[in-house]
C-alpha cells in the first residue's frame, strides 16, 4: 500500500517493523497520512509485514 508520510512517520514504521520504501525521490507538501499534518515529506510503498522466519537457518 502507498502512503504520504512525513520522514518521522516513515521512521516511526520503520522501526515497528514495517518496510517503507521512499516511491517518490523530492519532497513535496504532503498531507501525513500517519499523523495527519502538513509538511514536507514523500509518498512511500508501506509492506506491512510481521518478521518472518522462513529462510532456515544460514549460521
Ligand atoms: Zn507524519
Amino acid at each position: 500500500m502507498t502512503k504520504t508520510l512525513c520522514k518521522p512517520c516513515a521512521a516511526a514504521l520503520a522501526a515497528s517493523g514495517k518496510t517503507v520504501k521512499p516511491i517518490a525521490h523530492r519532497c513535496d507538501k504532503i498531507t501525513c497520512s500517519a499523523c495527519g499534518r502538513r509538511r514536507f515529506g514523500i509518498t512511500y510503498e508501506v509492506t506491512g509485514r510481521a518478521v518472518r522466519k522462513k529462510e532456515g537457518t544460514k549460521e
